[in-house]
Formats: C-alpha cells, sequence, structure tokens
C-alpha cells in the first residue's frame, strides 16, 4: 500500500467507488470519467507503480479476474465489443502509478477510441528495430 495513492485509497475505502468486482487480490471499479458507459479500471490490491513491476506469480490471478470482469461488462452491457488498454509511465499517459487495465465497452460505430495514424514502413527498418529490440 502507498500511503499517497489514489488506488490504495479506494482499496482501503478512503475514497468512494463503485465496485464492479472484488476479490482478496484484485478490485475492479467504474472509471470516475468513462469513455463509454461501463469504462471499468481493474487494479491488483497489491501496489505496483506498472505491469513491469507485478510479480510473476500474481499474473494468473489478475488476468482470469481481468477476463472475468470483461466478461461480465460484454454480457451484462450487451456490448459489441471491449477494448483492454493499458498505459506505463508519464510518457505513456498514465496518471495514476498504481497498475491498473482499463476495460472500455464498444458499441458498433460509437467512434470512441481509434488507432493514431500508423507509420509506413519498409522490412530494412522493421529488421533494425527487430535487432535493437533483441540486442
Ligand atoms: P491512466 O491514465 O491509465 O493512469 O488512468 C487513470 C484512470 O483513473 C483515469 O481514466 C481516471 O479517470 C481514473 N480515475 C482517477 N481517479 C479515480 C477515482 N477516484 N475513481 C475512479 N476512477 C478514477
Amino acid at each position: 500500500m502507498s500511503e499517497t495513492c489514489i488506488f490504495c485509497k479506494i482499496i482501503k475505502g478512503e475514497i468512494p467507488s463503485k465496485k464492479v468486482f472484488e476479490n482478496e487480490e484484485i478490485l475492479a471499479f467504474l472509471d470516475i470519467n468513462p469513455i463509454t458507459k461501463g469504462h471499468t479500471v481493474v487494479i491488483p490490491k497489491n501496489h505496483y507503480e506498472t505491469i513491469l513491476d507485478l510479480p510473476e506469480g500474481e499474473m494468473q490471478k489478475f488476468f482470469s479476474a481481468l477476463k472475468k470482469v470483461a466478461s461480465m461488462i460484454k454480457k451484462n452491457l450487451d456490448a459489441d465489443g471491449f477494448n483492454i488498454l493499458q498505459n506505463n509511465f508519464k510518457a505513456a499517459g498514465q496518471e495514476v502509478p498504481h497498475m491498473h487495465f482499463h476495460i472500455i465497452p464498444r458499441m458498433e460505430g460509437d467512434g470512441a477510441i481509434k488507432f493514431p495514424p500508423q507509420m509506413d514502413v519498409d522490412s530494412e527498418y522493421l529488421e533494425n528495430v527487430l535487432k535493437e529490440i533483441k540486442s
């Protein structure tokens, strides 16, 4: 637990939340500023800043809960689909430094989230990037 973390305060009940799912290790609650109806945030109860800090041993339970909540949302909100988003570090748009996944229900044609423009690159470019990643 972190004393200053908003999500730790939600876990402790110091800040109210609309809980979608809870077990001993995981909490899912409605995002206070939803992108679409039912936008939900899923967090481990232990405080980890980014996904790189999430211990291997906690991954299975976390992803199992994430899938369960996504399935609940898809079915009960009759969503046509959903996005799962996860931001790590400020540069990637992470505002709350407590590892979390967003589940964003989607309806056909809602236009809520789109990929930004993608690069047109050649095979040599990809080969060089691959070398860099694997170095
Ligand atoms: P991120 O930008 O990935 O760190 O997302 C943090 C998310 O937490 C944002 O979508 C916020 O709207 C959401 N959020 C912040 N404070 C609260 C809160 N008290 N209750 C519910 N959601 C929150």
